[in-house]
């Protein structure tokens, strides 16, 4: 394990953490809904639930009439009191807990549905997903074998942060009569540097979503995942403020001839515990109903920490032809 990965689980020790993902309800009743609806899936399957936590998405899968869950989770505290929530629900029969990281798990168990709950901030945070797909690539049974959720998009979108300006930037205008702009621009500047984790109202969204990455868990390559691109123009359909970059993501637990369902942590949909992303730009610019505009984003899985990333931002200007490079940069670790 290296010294990230101990931090990194020493994290889900704090039981608050399990308590924010359980009580955000869309997260929970999705998963809910896509495993408790579709029970001709799950009947007399063996499952693995990577990264079990408090063991509740095993606890579904085992409602739902999987034969065998193994509860894979690393962190020594919950793998603990996932086999007492196991057994204080009468499901130790069913629900094997494995107290270990799945990497190190001998590919000897081989699982017909893979369940997990891995996404992170702007959905890649963390790197989970990694782990994942080492365990379809060394535990499903292949070809048959599914991936709960099945498929996985990042979008984004241009924003105005009329909250945030007003709360945090603008306030250092007037404090009680006095201006402290020193104050503001050191405020803004931490702003900038690092993304911003915030509920962006859908008000604030100034042009349709568009997709900047999607991924089939069935197929996808790791390698997909250390470097990605998107270069995108958008039409503007609201005139206001362009404070930032709004990004967000969702997944679809998909299957054919099933009942499928979709996460979504939109500004659209009810507020999640990931909220979205926002590249806060450092100058903001007015923008027009009709208006083009162009950036080019790169994700890159930091060398340092894999679990974070490094995302760089630029704008594209639409007047210049076939676009050689972003005419603004901007980069920020996260
Ligand atoms: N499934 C639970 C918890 C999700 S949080 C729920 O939905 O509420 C993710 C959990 O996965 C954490 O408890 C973390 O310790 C565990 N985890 C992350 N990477 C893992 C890995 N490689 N092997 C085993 N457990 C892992």
């Amino acid at each position: 394990m290296s010294m990230n990965d101990d931090k990194y689980f020493e994290a889900y020790n704090d039981l608050e953490v399990h308590h924010l993902m359980l009580k955000d309800h869309p997260r929970t009743q999705a998963y809910k809904d896509a495993i408790m609806r579709n029970p001709s899936l799950f009947r007399n399957k063996i499952v693995m639930d990577v990264g079990s936590g408090t063991g509740i998405l095993s606890l579904f899968c085992a409602r739902a009439g999987a034969k065998k869950v193994y509860a894979v989770e690393a962190s020594t505290k919950m793998a603990k009191l996932c086999q007492e929530i196991v057994k204080e629900n009468g499901y130790e029969e069913t629900i094997e807990v494995i107290q270990d990281q799945v990497e190190n798990i001998q590919p000897h168990l081989k699982v017909d549905i893979i369940v997990s709950e891995w996404m992170g901030f702007y959905l890649l945070h963390e790197s989970m997903l990694d782990s994942v797909i080492f365990a379809r690539d060394n535990f499903l049974r292949q070809p048959e074998g599914i991936l709960f959720p099945s498929h996985a998009r990042i979008y984004a979108a241009p924003c105005s942060l009329s909250t945030l300006y007003k709360n945090d930037i603008n306030f250092w205008d007037n404090v009680y009569g006095f201006s402290m702009n020193s104050v503001k621009n050191s405020m803004m500047l931490s702003k900038v540097s690092k993304p911003q984790i915030l509920d962006v109202a859908s008000d604030d969204i100034l042009s349709e979503p568009v997709v900047i990455a999607e991924f089939d868990l069935a197929w996808m390559d790791p390698y997909d995942l250390q470097c990605f691109s998107s270069r995108k123009f958008i039409s503007i359909s609201k005139t206001g403020k362009h404070h930032g970059l709004c990004i967000w993501f969702d997944v679809d637990f998909r299957f054919d001839h099933y009942q499928n369902v979709t996460l979504s942590t939109s500004p659209m949909a009810p507020s999640t515990h990931w909220k979205q992303t926002v590249l806060v730009l450092p100058s903001p610019s007015d923008v027009e109903e009709g208006d083009i505009l162009g950036w080019e984003m790169t994700f890159k899985q930091d060398d340092k920490n894999k679990r974070h990333y490094l995302i760089t931002y630029g704008g594209l200007d639409p007047e210049i032809e076939d676009h050689p490079m972003p005419c603004c940069c901007q980069s920020v670790r996260c």
